[in-house]
């Protein structure tokens, strides 16, 4: 474990461009370098799109020679989940089935990042269609965790996690559905932010569970957060569930004390099973905090969490049986070409086009939503998606925000879990309560147990992205779990 790694913050990328102390070509060939020397043991990138980053580069420098206001994030740098489309770059979700699919058109979050002139030097790998906690379910190959090769990244955005901990980009994007970001950055000691639902776009986003789908930003810090926050977020007409709020400058609410701030720990996140080490770890962080000036109170209850899991293996795999029925052969992506009949083609595309875990969740899915038990589970579920929901409204009364860690183990080996899909669906236990709510929170690094990284989750009331990040930034200030960095 070092600290005085070479990556650059996007701060700092940003100041020694502007200055002129540094080109976006040296910038991204010196990330090109790094990717070529760490990728054949990480494996974090499905493609490495070196031309484009060139290309972008360039044109990075020529606005900067021209003298143009350009962005914080202009000439940077980043790299995207393969579950969002970019024009003309494979998007593959680390799937078979989309492994040759090209999309036609560029997510939102995309056109406002090309806009900024950032540099994307390639795509993340993933568990298949954002489904899974380790990456071990994407049909290409497995990433491994730079902190330790043996062990997963977390999932489903590790490659985007693995990438940014390991310095072969700036900052990437990821998408969490019931802990995607949050758990890898976790697991890979980066922040990581899933926002409000409906505050980022999710125009182009290959379509996982609906209700519960957002993107956001993994980076090296919260105030780097800020900036990539401050890019992608923002009303989107093409998104019928993108929130008409008002998008602030999220760098302006960067604080370093904590005054006034009343955070609670709910101590149902404490769970059963979990590593001493890493409630101790995140105890430790949380006295912090208090010495930062925030009033913490311990004794919080949010009776209904142990639901969450169960509600959330109802309603994710529901959504994702109604939304992955589109590949059918016919359209796009794989397609199964012997086939005797219409029927026959539609069933071997879908049964070798899809992995195991995928495959696992439209049975689900598609049981909860038969007619005969419909009532039983998928209306049972929405209904006690409100009560988890109501419950954190109350809490968020007294609360400008509540603390947790975010798994409640360290980073597990490589084949460990992949054999039970029920102790995989368990890493996510203190991630998924949050999207059954709707709400913002944050993954930042706050220590190591038995070496490993530990995740620190703050969370938020709705469009309450300012208020983690000044948590986070003001832990970060007062601390360099952040900037440590794994020895690869
Ligand atoms: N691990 C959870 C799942 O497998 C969450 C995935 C996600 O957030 N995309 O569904």
């Amino acid at each position: 474990m070092t600290t005085n790694h070479n990556q650059l913050t996007i701060h700092e990328a940003h100041r020694l461009l502007k200055a002129k102390e540094l080109s976006s070509v040296e910038l991204t060939n010196a990330y090109l370098e790094r990717i070529r020397r760490v990728e054949p043991e990480v494996h974090s990138m499905v493609t490495i799109t070196d031309e484009l980053a060139l290309k972008q580069a360039r044109k990075a420098d020529e606005l900067i020679a021209a003298g143009s206001n350009i962005s914080p994030l202009t000439g940077i740098p980043a790299l995207i989940k393969d579950n969002i489309c970019t024009k003309g770059i494979r998007t593959t979700c680390s799937s078979k089935m989309l492994e040759n699919f090209v999309p036609p058109y560029d997510a939102t979050v995309i056109e406002k990042l090309n806009a900024c002139g950032i540099v994307v030097v390639g795509k993340a790998n993933m568990d298949e269609f954002a489904m899974g906690s380790s990456t071990e379910n994407s049909a290409l190959f497995t990433t491994h965790n730079p902190w330790d090769l043996s062990r997963v990244p977390g999932g489903s955005s590790g490659g985007s996690a693995a990438a940014v901990a390991i310095g072969e980009a700036v900052y990437a994007l990821g998408s969490d559905t019931g802990g995607s970001i949050r758990q890898p950055a976790g697991f890979c000691s980066v922040t990581g932010m899933k926002p409000t639902y409906g505050r980022v776009s999710r125009y182009g986003l290959v379509a996982f569970a609906s209700s519960l789908d957002q993107i956001g930003p993994l980076t090296q810090n919260a105030a780097d957060c800020a900036l990539v926050l401050n890019a992608i977020a923002g009303y989107d007409n093409r998104d019928s569930t993108s929130a008409p709020h008002p998008t602030p400058d999220y760098t302006e609410c960067l604080a370093t004390d904590l005054k006034g701030l009343r955070i609670g720990v709910p101590r149902e996140y404490f769970v059963e099973g979990m590593q001493a080490e890493v409630a101790t770890a995140i105890r430790t962080a949380i006295n912090e905090l208090g010495e930062l000036g925030a009033g913490v109170d311990w004794e919080v209850s949010l009776p209904h969490t142990p639901h969450a899991l169960a509600v959330y293996y109802i309603i994710a795999p529901s959504e994702a049986s109604a939304n992955l029925a589109r590949y059918d052969g016919v359209k796009y992506g794989f397609s199964y070409k012997d086939a005797e009949n219409m029927w026959d083609a539609m069933q071997k595309t879908r049964q070798y086009g899809f992995g195991a875990e995928v495959k696992r969740r439209i049975m689900l899915g598609t049981y909860a939503l038969s007619a005969g038990y419909y009532d039983a589970y998928y209306l049972k579920a929405q209904k006690v998606r409100t009560i988890i929901r109501r419950e954190f409204d109350q809490a968020f009364e007294k609360f400008d925000a509540l603390i947790t860690p975010t798994s409640p183990t360290v980073p597990f080996k490589i084949g460990e879990k992949v054999d039970d899909p029920l102790q995989m669906y368990l890493s996510d236990v203190c991630t998924l309560p949050i999207n059954i709510a709707g709400l913002p929170a944050i993954s930042i690094p706050a220590g190591f147990a038995d070496g490993l990284p530990v995740g620190m989750q703050i969370i938020g009331k709705p469009f309450s992205e300012e208020t983690l990040l000044k948590i986070a930034h003001a832990y970060q200030q007062a601390t360099a779990w952040h900037k440590m960095r794994p020895n690869l």
